[in-house]
């Protein structure tokens, strides 16, 4: 095909985070996105039902989007935050207004950069609250918080395991809201009450007053779509103010509507200390993230003395350009109604693939939030033994033969990277939805693993 020469410079020139070269991921050179849609160099079509990675919300080819960035760099390309300009005041303030509270906004480039931030000045509040000790930080496992060595150290997934050790120190994981595989006959609510015991317990043991920070998702996403009762949240904030700890949510993934509200949070009775943000932000035309931290946080760090400043330089934080596009896609994400369509959108997902896949043997569980779904497979319904990653990947790269491009997340370390996840664009049409349907439904009746496995 034309692709082929292509390929070739692209194997010996560009090094990918994620090997394309793979069963699952065969190669591909995008030219083009329309909607739900992306098309290669041969002019293949592909349904993107991942949304890139869980980012183009709005989908793709939208032209507001492109001028509204080159009205904003043709005016002012840059101006760091050392100064103002209009698109980043203008932003911070539609922000607070979508999170419902008095937050500072604190722009950086992306959603690891955004958890440094929070992680950086939590430290420096205890400090300066008098609270010397307080440098340690408690995430799950399963959950991923970025690749930058605090964020990675935050990362409670295989690949922190994988060969950069030493990380940074002070960072604790807990386990996961894994209803799916809780112990046999235990309710959902007791099951949730031993994470939150683990949770004070882990707070305790590890010394109360040395405790900085929680950082959660709302839901976890990229390790499996692991939705919590909705108490979880609740408690877990109780817990927060009972020992002074600060709390972060992250809602890389799912803000600006991607669960069906506007942010992940907004399920649960709660307040996070603070919210970050990135990906649906700008629904990835142009890099973006904020790092919002309640307002009376920051009285701390209000003044013109040296030591009250919060040192986090960063070149191209709040880029003018970028606030813009920001600004206009939250400008289309009300008009358009998407945040009310994701959660449409995925309640009719979720009841289709329910209905369509429930009999099938290796469909262990389907779950969502808006439009965030996952898709557990098993050998046997009742072990609940994973499938094989060789069986993930063949159906991973069924569907992209079909044109649908899907998802495969979990976690490699306890053997459970057993989970298609699905996440289009909340622009995604009926037709859209129903394509995805279609194929995921031919392509796992097609493909049952037969593997034998001995209970
Ligand atoms: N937090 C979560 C929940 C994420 O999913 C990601 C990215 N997948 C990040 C943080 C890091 O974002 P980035 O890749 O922009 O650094």
């Amino acid at each position: 095909t034309k692709t082929d020469s292509l390929i070739e410079r692209d194997q010996s020139n560009v090094w990918h985070h994620i090997s394309p070269y793979v069963e699952e991921n065969p190669a591909m050179i995008a030219v083009k996105g329309e909607g739900s849609w992306i098309i290669d160099y041969d002019g293949n079509r592909y349904l993107d039902g991942m949304s890139g990675l869980w980012c183009v919300n709005i989908g793709y080819g939208r032209e507001e989007l492109a001028k509204a960035a080159y009205e904003q760099m043709k005016e002012l390309c840059y101006m760091p935050l050392t100064q103002s300009h209009i698109p980043a005041i203008k932003l911070a303030e539609k922000i607070n207004e979508w999170l419902e509270g008095e937050y500072m906004i604190f722009y950086s480039n992306s959603g690891s950069d955004a958890n440094e931030v929070a992680f950086k000045l939590i430290r420096q509040y205890h400090q300066q609250n008098g609270e010397h000790g307080r440098f340690k930080f408690i995430s799950r496992h399963r959950a991923y918080h970025g690749s930058s060595m605090g964020a990675l150290s935050a990362t409670g997934q295989a690949l922190r395991k994988y060969k950069y050790e030493p990380l940074a120190s002070g960072f604790l994981h807990i386990s996961p809201p894994d209803s799916y595989r809780r112990p046999d006959n235990m309710s959902i609510e007791t099951f949730h009450s031993m994470l939150m015991e683990e949770l004070e317990r882990k707070i305790i043991w590890e010394q109360k007053e040395t405790i900085a920070g929680v950082i959660m998702e709302p839901l976890i996403t990229g390790g499996g779509v692991l939705i919590p009762h909705p108490s979880y949240l609740e408690k877990v904030q109780e817990l927060c103010k009972k020992y002074g700890i600060l709390l972060i949510m992250d809602e890389v993934i799912c803000g600006f509507g991607r669960t069906g509200k506007k942010f992940g949070h907004q399920h649960f009775n709660i307040k996070p200390d603070i919210v970050t943000m990135a990906k649906g932000l700008t629904s990835a035309y142009l890099p973006l993230s904020v790092t919002a931290v309640k307002k009376e946080i920051f009285e701390k760090f209000k003044g013109t003395e040296e030591n009250v400043h919060f040192r986090h330089i960063n070149t191209f934080g709040g880029n003018p350009s970028s606030c813009a596009v920001a600004l206009k896609n939250l400008e289309i994400l009300e008009k358009e109604n998407l945040v009310e369509k994701s959660a449409q959108s995925g309640i009719y997902l979720l009841e289709h693939l329910k209905n369509g896949l429930h009999s099938h043997p290796n469909v262990g569980d389907i779950r969502g939030l808006g439009l965030v779904l996952g898709i557990e497979l098993v050998e046997d319904k009742f072990t609940k033994v994973p499938v094989s990653s060789k069986y993930m990947a063949k159906i991973v790269a069924e569907c992209k033969k079909e044109g649908l491009i899907i998802g495969k997340n979990g976690d490699t370390v306890d053997g459970y990277n057993n989970i298609l996840t699905l996440s289009p664009p909340l622009s995604s049409t009926e037709d859209d939805l129903n394509f995805i349907i279609s194929v995921l439904m031919k392509v796992l009746q097609n493909n049952q693993s037969t593997q034998k496995v001995l209970s």
